[in-house]
Formats: C-alpha cells, sequence, structure tokens
C-alpha cells in the first residue's frame, strides 16, 4: 500500500529570510578570490529532494575553468604572502573560519537541509558543529605543532665526519578534493581545513547534487581574510570537471571522498603521474549483536546505525548480524522503530526521517528493494511506494538474507537493512568480515573477553563497541580493503598533506 506523507508543497516557506536570501543569488565558482561562472555559461538544476523542484542552479564547469583555479592555487602556492606566513597566522585564519561558520551555523544547517533532505536539527549537530565547526579548530592547532625529528646515522661512510640529521615536514603543494553529497559541508572542511593548517592550496570541487553550502563557505572563506587563490571552489560533475581536477598536471594530491567504484578510477588516474592520494571510500558495515548485549540499547543502537541520514552513511550498519538467541527480540524491536519513522521534508520540524538525495538515489535504492524481494529475503517491514513527489524510501528491513545475495554483498547507500543470525564467535567473525569493504563494525555485548576478540578479528578501518556511527576529530577515520586508503581526522590527517624530508648536514 502507498504511504502518504504530510508535507506542504514547496518547502522553500520553512527557510528563515537569511538562507533564502543566498539560494536565491547565482551562484558562481570561486576561483584566484572572485566570483565567475562556467566559462561556457552552462548550468546545473539545483532540486530540492523533498519536493523533486528546481530551486536555483550551480555553473556546470569545463576543464577549462578547473584549469583556471588549479593555476591559481598553484600561483598561491608559490606566493610568498602564504607560502612564509608564520604557523600562527594560518591557525588564526582557520579559527577565524571556525567561527564565521559558527556564527552562520543556522543559515548553514537550513542551506544544507534543504539541499540533502537531512533533518534539520542534525544538519544544525551534526553537519555544522561537529563536522564543521569543530574539526577546523581541531585541525587549526595542528598548523603550529607540525614537526620533524632529529636521528643518528650509523654507516660507514658517516665515521670520518660529524653530521646533523633530521626530517622536516613540508606541505605536499596543491590539492584536488572531491567530496560527496551526504555530508557536503563538513566533507569540504574536511579537505579545505588540514590543506590550509599545512601550507598547502586547494580546488574543491562539491557533488553536482549538493554544492549550496560549499557555496556560502566561499564566502566565508573570503571574509575570512585567505589570501586569493589558497582556496578555490569550482561546481561541476565528476566525469567533466572532476575528472580534469584528477588529471590535472599541476595537481600534486588528490583527497577523494566517494564510492568506492569512483575511487578506483581517481586511484588508476592519480597513479599516471604519481599524484599523492587519499581514498575515503563505500561500506557495509555489519552491526554484531551477541546475546549477552543489553537489548535496549542494541535496539536502539541497530536502528539509528542504518537510519541516521536515510541510510546515507558511508559507515551505516547495513547488515545486522545478530546471535541465535536474540535474533528475534533485536530484529522484531528495530523493525517498530522503523514503522514508527515520520517521512517528510528534512526542514519540517515533526520529520523523523528525509528523502534521499536525488532521483538517481531514489531509482537505485528502490532497485536495490526489488531486488531483495527477488533474491528471496524475507521483506520484514517497508518497501512501499510513496505517493508524494520527492525522493521518500521508507525504512526497510530485509531478514533471512545471506552472503551470496547482491543485497548482503553491495553498497546500498539508503535505508534499507540486511538481517542475518550467528552461533558462536567464529561464525560472526566470519559473517562481518564476509565482505570487500572493510570501514567500520560496530560489536554490541556485555562480555569483556568477546568485545577484545572482536575488536582484535573484525577488519575494519573502526571498531565501535556498544556505539555507532561517532566520530571525533582526534580520532583516525578511514578505511580498511576497498573502503580507501589512508587515514583523515586525528594526528593522521597531516601525513596525508605534507611530504617528509630528510636532511643530512655534514658540519666538521
Ligand atoms: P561518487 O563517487 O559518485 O561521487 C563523489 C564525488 O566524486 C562527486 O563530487 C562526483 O562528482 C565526483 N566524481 C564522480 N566521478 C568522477 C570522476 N570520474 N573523476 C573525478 N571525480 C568524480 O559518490 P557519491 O554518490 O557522491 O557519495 C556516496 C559514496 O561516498 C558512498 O559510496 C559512500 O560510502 C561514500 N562516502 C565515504 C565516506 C568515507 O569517509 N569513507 C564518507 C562519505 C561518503
Amino acid at each position: 500500500m502507498p504511504v502518504s506523507i504530510q508535507a506542504p508543497a514547496s518547502t522553500l516557506e520553512l527557510l528563515d529570510a537569511t538562507p533564502r536570501q543566498f539560494l536565491d543569488q547565482e551562484h558562481r565558482n570561486f576561483i584566484d578570490g572572485e566570483w565567475m561562472n562556467a566559462s561556457n555559461g552552462a548550468t546545473i538544476d539545483v532540486i530540492d529532494p523533498a519536493t523533486a523542484h528546481v530551486i536555483s542552479a550551480i555553473p556546470d564547469s569545463t576543464a577549462e575553468d578547473i584549469d583556471h583555479a588549479v593555476q591559481a592555487a598553484r600561483r598561491a602556492f608559490e606566493n610568498p604572502e602564504w607560502r612564509d606566513m608564520i604557523p600562527a597566522r594560518r591557525e588564526k585564519l582557520l579559527l577565524d573560519l571556525a567561527d564565521l561558520i559558527e556564527k552562520n551555523g543556522e543559515e548553514l544547517a537550513q542551506l544544507e537541509s534543504l539541499d540533502n533532505g537531512k533533518m534539520l536539527h542534525f544538519a544544525r549537530a551534526i553537519d555544522v558543529k561537529a563536522g564543521s565547526v569543530a574539526f577546523a579548530r581541531y585541525v587549526a592547532g595542528w598548523a603550529t605543532k607540525l614537526e620533524g625529528s632529529t636521528f643518528q646515522v650509523s654507516m660507514p661512510e658517516f665515521q670520518q665526519n660529524k653530521f646533523q640529521t633530521y626530517t622536516r615536514r613540508e606541505p605536499v603543494g596543491v590539492v584536488a578534493g572531491i567530496v560527496p553529497w551526504n555530508f557536503p559541508l563538513a566533507m569540504a572542511v574536511w579537505k579545505i581545513t588540514p590543506a590550509l593548517a599545512t601550507g598547502c592550496t586547494v580546488v574543491l570541487k562539491p557533488a553536482e547534487e549538493t554544492s549550496i553550502t560549499a557555496m556560502r563557505l566561499a564566502q566565508l572563506i573570503k571574509e575570512a581574510g585567505v589570501p586569493d587563490g589558497v582556496v578555490n571552489i569550482v561546481t561541476g560533475r565528476g566525469e567533466t570537471a572532476g575528472d580534469a581536477l584528477v588529471k590535472h598536471s599541476l595537481v600534486d594530491k588528490i583527497a577523494f571522498t566517494g564510492s568506492t567504484e569512483v575511487g578506483k578510477i581517481i586511484g588508476k588516474n592519480a597513479a599516471e603521474d604519481i599524484k599523492r592520494v587519499s581514498l575515503e571510500l563505500g561500506g557495509k558495515s555489519p552491526t554484531i549483536v551477541f546475546d549477552d548485549a543489553n537489548m535496549e540499547e542494541a535496539i536502539l543502537g541497530a536502528a539509528n546505525a542504518i537510519f541516521f541520514n536515510q541510510g546515507q552513511v558511508c559507515c551505516a550498519g547495513s547488515r545486522l548480524i545478530v546471535q541465535r538467541k536474540a535474533y528475534e527480540q533485536i530484529v522484531e524491536g528495530v523493525a517498530n522503530i522503523a514503522k514508527t519513522l515520520r517521512l517528510g521534508p528534512g526542514l519540517a520540524e515533526t520529520t523523523q526521517m528525509g528523502p534521499l538525495v536525488s532521483q538517481a538515489q531514489f531509482d537505485r535504492v528502490s532497485g536495490y528493494i526489488s531486488l531483495g524481494r527477488e533474491e528471496g529475503a524475507e521483506l520484514i517491514t517497508g518497501g512501499s511506494t510513496i505517493d508524494h513527489s520527492g525522493y521518500y524510501v521508507e525504512p526497510t528491513i530485509f531478514a533471512n538474507t545471506h552472503h551470496d545475495m547482491q543485497i548482503v554483498k553491495e553498497e546500498i547507500f539508503g535505508p534499507v537493512l540486511c538481517c542475518s543470525m550467528f552461533d558462536d564467535i567464529d561464525e560472526a567473525v566470519a559473517i562481518a568480515n564476509d565482505t570487500t569493504f572493510g570501514l567500520a563494525a560496530s560489536v554490541w555485548t556485555e562480555n569483556v573477553r568477546t568485545t577484545h576478540q572482536m575488536i582484535e578479528r573484525v577488519t575494519a578501518g573502526t571498531v565501535w563497541v556498544n556505539c555507532h556511527n561517532l566520530l571525533d576529530p582526534n580520532m583516525p577515520w578511514g578505511g580498511f580493503k576497498q573502503s580507501g586508503y589512508g587515514r583523515e581526522l586525528g594526528k593522521t590527517v597531516i601525513d596525508l598533506y605534507t611530504e617528509l624530508k630528510s636532511v643530512c648536514i655534514k658540519y666538521k
């Protein structure tokens, strides 16, 4: 039966005056401190996922626009104004930027909620506050703490004279940041701020589905006083603007977050001229619940793990793996939560789950739901069509799924949960690791031995115990296996944006 949604015909009336004013402006690329249209004048429609209405437009940039931006970033990198800027000044610029994001946080949150479909209170708390302001402040501190080490040398040729040997960290150069649509502002901040902390310059290409907050961020970067050309933001499609950016000979490093499919293309292209590359890619993360877990916490945790941000989260707990005795209670508990979630526009206060980001994403997720039925998985809840324009998908749960099914193997990136059962710890580990991905996993248990065995045996970049989807600026973030390469966040992010130089001085 189709599900109906209580939603206004237009969500624009839910916006405050300030974000509305920004939305209605002409949006242009930010290159060398100036705003400009795509060289061919082409644009991409900005679509409200809650209504499928066109609400704005962004430049559909070309290789020429990318070249213009990369040349500006290269000049800025060589310019003494930036190159010789003392670290404390770079730190202050980042702290000022963080303050400006915070000051304009409500506007940014509303724009993000409108553009992506996510719930406004999550946009405020996660995208703006934790993902952008707190992260920028954390990274700002690294600008003044970059260091090398001194060491001693022992080869025979070093015996006759005296030497001073040490390492120094240097900025890698011009960084290409390419980001997805699920946390648009935060992903942009995750790429731009470590680049600035380390003295690099950047060209950022936001996702074509969600570029609006990056356009506002460009204004704040200018207002913070970041020198012209140090940050450039160019909108456009992946296969044109993104491809040109990855292949540009003056780009030194690519910082990519997105799908594993595109990550592989970028990795191959980067290899052509050995560009530095970090890849934060997809996942199919397990939520593993043992019989002895706190049932109430595990049910709520498993539901949040998959339904947060409509399941459009790289580390979403999309495979629920439960020990036999607890299986029915956990699956039923998560299904009961799924059944009560109120779908609606992210900007509406009554909404508990927003729409997916785009028609393409709606088609993809709906396709997987049909496939799950065809593959013989048991549909516990969801899967109905929605009687509303906009890209709404019901939270959907499949039980009795097994590892041969495509819905279990592939990243769906929507509110679709696949459940399966295990008997002992060996089987839990085997099912959890039976995937090409390795981004994250959560383990729900009260047993300390089970906890430590699982932490050691699960192949994932992050293992949560009795929690899921928790990130911190100081906690390294990245994937094992095909979930990526490199660790963003934490001290490790500095390694991604710097080269290590060894120095050897003969002084006697
Ligand atoms: P996507 O790979 O389709 O696109 C990501 C970005 O790459 C976009 O800006 C796009 O325009 C660009 N792009 C596409 N093709 C390109 C090409 N050939 N050359 C250069 N750039 C290109 O991903 P998406 O659909 O926007 O985002 C969802 C994916 O991102 C999911 O797989 C999700 O798991 C992943 N993700 C991972 C993390 C993480 O931290 N590991 C975080 C968020 C999202």
